[in-house]
């Protein structure tokens, strides 16, 4: 993007946050003390989304945010540990474990309740990932790095923002920095982070095998692709590249950081009727993209028209 181009955006920006006004919330943050804008509505798959209905959507009721979901496997070596809304997964090896995503500081508990219930050992858990830096995903990593010693690994890009979460003054820990496409390994399991930007700078896509049966499954473990209220032209720049490369990824088990992303509780239903593993579903693995690049475009349009464009 050439400067004069670069400078023309910024004026559209700068222009579209003070006609939408009060509505606008600038920055990453999470707006939890101002809900999004009830517009534009968006029809993706047969159901309306709005802002707010899709804010509403992943974070359900303050009780949804920190009840126990029923802990239950999901494939091979792959289980379920979080709340209702908020997902936290654990991949069991034969060198220990792997957390992904600590949710709120005080969900940390209800966690470890979940991974006792599966009949695994919390202070197991070797290393803690997440898939990105806001507190509903990442808060807990201190203090579950403090009961189980765990190493703790973090996009590059979302470095800054994990390190201003510090529940209670405590500094959030950060071990390893990995950077687009590096992997993880333990026991065997091999997962690699996919730098996927726009909801925040280092949003990390994780993707791993799993096996079942006589077969391996390419799990996609989606990082919220939720945009922010204003759109930057780095956001706009950001989203552009991530929308594209989530759906370029090998998926048969679409997973993501928030459980409606991914339909748990109409899957969960099935998974106890005991029909195939429900969680293999292809043809779901680009059910959230569809979605939030609708809902992306659709910001867009309106930020845009917004100053007269
Ligand atoms: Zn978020």
């Amino acid at each position: 993007m050439n400067d004069k181009i670069t400078r023309v955006t910024q004026v559209i920006f700068i222009t579209a946050a003070a006609a939408l006004g009060s509505s606008v919330s600038l920055g990453w943050a999470q707006t939890a003390n101002q809900p999004p804008a009830d517009h534009p509505e968006v029809t993706v798959h047969g159901h309306k989304f709005t802002p707010r209905s899709i804010l509403a959507r992943n974070m359900g009721t303050p009780e949804d945010q920190t009840a126990q979901f029923p802990p239950h496997k999901i494939i091979g070596n792959l289980y379920y540990v979080g709340t209702r809304t908020l997902s936290s997964f654990l991949i069991v090896t034969s060198q220990g474990n792997i957390l992904i995503n600590s949710t709120y500081e005080r969900n940390v508990q209800t966690i470890e309740k979940s991974v006792e219930q599966l009949g695994f050992k919390f202070s197991d858990i070797k290393i803690l990932l997440g898939t990105h830096a806001h507190s509903d995903h990442q808060e807990g990593d201190a203090l579950i790095k403090q009961l189980t010693g765990a190493q703790t690994m973090a996009m590059a890009e979302d470095v800054p923002a994990l390190r201003a979460i510090t529940p209670g003054g405590t500094e959030h820990p950060i071990d390893k920095t990995l950077h687009d496409g590096e992997t993880v390994t333990l026991g065997g399991t091999t997962l690699t982070a996919h730098l996927t930007p726009g909801h925040t700078r280092g949003c990390t896509t994780w993707t791993m095998q799993a096996r079942e049966g006589d077969r391996n499954y390419n799990v996609l473990i989606g990082c919220s692709l939720r945009p922010p209220a204003t759109l930057t032209p780095e956001v706009v720049a950001e989203f552009n590249h991530s929308f594209p490369l989530v759906r370029s990824l090998a998926c048969d088990v679409p997973l993501g950081d928030h459980t409606a992303q991914y339909n748990l509780e109409e899957k969960y239903a099935k998974l106890r009727e005991g029909a195939r593993n429900p969680f293999i579903d292809p043809d779901g693995c680009t059910y959230e993209v569809d979605i939030e690049e609708a809902m992306f475009r659709a910001l867009l349009d309106e930020q845009q028209k917004a100053v007269g464009h």
